[in-house]
């Protein structure tokens, strides 16, 4: 494979960014391999700067569910790039938008748009702290919900696989404020909000966790968060910049039937372009400026060119069949890894929620962060290298997730199987 190219500008890259890269797990540094640099992409397909095609699992880490640039976003994208790119007021798709938000999610009865799953996040914490008058917040480890310093906290994502879960720069004083508990142990959490109900603002989790590798949530988890924090009134917030419009059409909500307090989108929305959102309840949105005294502001927030490529993605995803079409495809992945290895020798776990899903190289089972960080980080980037020379570009790390596209065909699936094979084989004879 040819590699002169990125490793001329990643040499460049070095010498100007920190890492050579703006987002940390993009510099392959736990899978150790060198960054491919994108030049362009089509449908399933990435082409790097050599030229070189890769069948692509990562999807700009989950937004592209319909492949990279479809044809309908990229012309509508075009059309109102030539009436002006911002405006600092507000436009007719903005509310169109909040509109197929709230459509598609119902809980979300005011829609607050922003320009990325951070800032979303982040936002939802001031209003559940606003709300409730307490500054305490329980998130679950191994979940990632943005950099803002008070969920740098056993963070998963790039926090984990750099080994750096809780960030120099966190005030020690801000930090004291978030509690953490396992994923999927309802117990721990009974025990904590029993003993200090009155500390705590708000309950975060990501619905289908997607930043420790996948991992879903175990029966009844959600509804018993979702009594738990009725019973104190503590605000209960989905963050569900992965899984919204991802598992199913309203989100993890939808899939699992449980309805929270205010919900988190990024990725998805924004159809490939920066767009997050956060909204909930009505009674709690209207505490946010300027209808009420929670500050939260964006100069490009609402951007009309992000935001029509959300509306175009959107609408092609209220195609009938599309979701178990995705589903079956995922299945049909799935399945064929997990037998590829077995047939190889081995021992993995797969994990998967409809399109998105993670083999991790342990036996397993994979239910929570210690689960997960039992997964051997080293077998995984010797799987991932020998895939990438096949032209197959997964995750660069163990502790992310897979994506499918409406893009990726059955012909594609089978390919990425037959190039696990040769990989899982490879592994067993190192
Ligand atoms: N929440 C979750 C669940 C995420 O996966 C991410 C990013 N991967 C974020 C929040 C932060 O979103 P962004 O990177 O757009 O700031």
């Amino acid at each position: 494979m040819k590699t002169a190219n990125s490793k001329k500008l990643f040499e460049a890259a070095l010498r100007l960014m920190p890492g050579g890269v703006n987002s940390p797990v993009r510099a392959f540094r736990a899978v150790g391999a060198l960054p491919h640099f994108i030049a362009r992409a089509k449908g399933a397909k990435l082409y790097d700067a050599d030229g070189n095609a890769f069948l692509d699992y990562v999807l700009s880490w989950g937004p592209l569910i319909l492949g990279h640039a479809p044809a309908p976003v990229v012309k509508a994208v075009a059309r109102v790039a030539a009436r002006g790119t911002s405006y600092g007021a507000p436009t007719a798709v903005e509310v169109h938008l909040a509109q197929m938000i709230n459509e598609a999610v119902p809980s979300m009865e005011r829609v607050r748009l922003v320009s990325s799953g951070t800032e979303a996040v982040m936002s939802t914490l001031r209003l559940a702290r606003a709300y409730t008058g307490r500054d305490g917040i329980l998130k679950f480890e191994g979940c990632y919900h943005g950099h803002s310093d008070a969920l740098l906290v056993k963070a998963g994502s790039g926090a984990m696989t750099l080994g750096i879960p809780d960030s120099p720069g966190v005030p020690a004083d801000l930090a004291r404020h978030t509690f953490t508990a396992p994923y999927n142990d309802i117990g721990a959490v009974e025990r904590l909000l029993e003993a200090h109900h009155a500390a705590f603002a708000c309950v975060i989790v990501e619905p289908v966790a997607g930043n420790m590798g996948v991992v879903p949530p175990s029966q009844d988890f959600l509804g018993r968060l979702r009594d738990l924090t009725h019973h104190y009134r503590i605000v209960l917030i989905f963050d569900e910049v992965i899984t919204g419009f991802r598992v199913a059409y309203g989100g993890a909500q939808s899939r699992y039937g449980v309805t929270p307090d205010l919900t988190c989108l990024g990725k998805i929305i924004g159809g490939g372009l920066p767009v997050g959102a956060y909204g909930g309840r009505a009674d709690l949105m209207k505490l946010v400026a300027p209808e009420g005294p929670v500050y939260q502001a964006g100069t490009l927030s609402g951007n009309p060119l992000a935001v029509t490529a959300g509306i175009e993605t959107l609408k092609l995803l209220k195609k009938p069949g599309l979701y178990r079409q995705l589903e079956e495809r995922g299945r049909s992945l799935g399945e064929g890894l997990t037998r590829a290895a077995r047939e190889a020798g081995v021992s993995v776990t797969l994990n998967r929620v409809g399109s998105m899903m993670t083999l991790f190289f342990t036996p397993g089972p994979v239910t929570d962060y210690a689960s997960a960080k039992k997964a051997d980080s080293q077998a995984y980037g010797k799987f991932f290298r020998a895939m990438l020379g096949q032209g197959i570009y997964l995750a660069p790390s163990q502790f992310e997730a897979a994506f499918l596209s409406t893009a990726h065909q059955p012909a594609d699936v089978a390919r990425t199987v037959k190039a696990a094979r040769a990989a899982f084989n490879k592994l067993k004879s190192n």
